[in-house]
């Protein structure tokens, strides 16, 4: 498998604006912001989809949603923020290199958002 752009800012190759580290995963804020808060939640193994994660993977996938509550109080938007996960050329999915959106901000409560 060749390197995802995400695996290419985990090995420091393409500059990216990072919140958070730790041995298993990376969170960058978004390139292309949909939100006020728009932060990517990113493993450091490069798992192409959900549907890709193996039973092997539980662990890692747990860590991803504990971090994105880190990631959220870090960032002061725990009391609200919505997590999205792409599958998929068909709901838009871009990068190959699994990811969870962290989307927050007032748009969200009037419901205009849905990342
Ligand atoms: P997807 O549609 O695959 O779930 O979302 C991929 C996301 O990655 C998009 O929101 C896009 O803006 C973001 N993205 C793509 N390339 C880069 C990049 O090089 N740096 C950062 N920070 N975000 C990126």
């Amino acid at each position: 498998m060749s390197d995802s752009i995400f695996t290419k800012i985990i090995k420091g190759e393409i500059p990216a604006d990072k919140v958070y580290e730790d041995e298993h995963c990376i969170a960058i804020n978004d390139i292309n912001p949909q939100a006020p808060v728009h932060v990517l939640v990113i493993p450091k193994k490069q798992i192409p989809t959900l549907a890709d994660a193996q039973a092997e993977d539980q662990e890692l996938l747990g860590h991803l949603l504990l971090t994105a509550g880190t990631v959220a109080r870090q960032l002061g938007v725990d009391e609200a923020f919505r997590l999205i996960v792409n599958n998929g050329e068909g709901v838009g999915m871009t990068v190959y290199h699994l990811h969870l959106h962290i989307i927050a901000g007032r748009e969200l409560a009037e419901g205009k958002m849905v990342g």
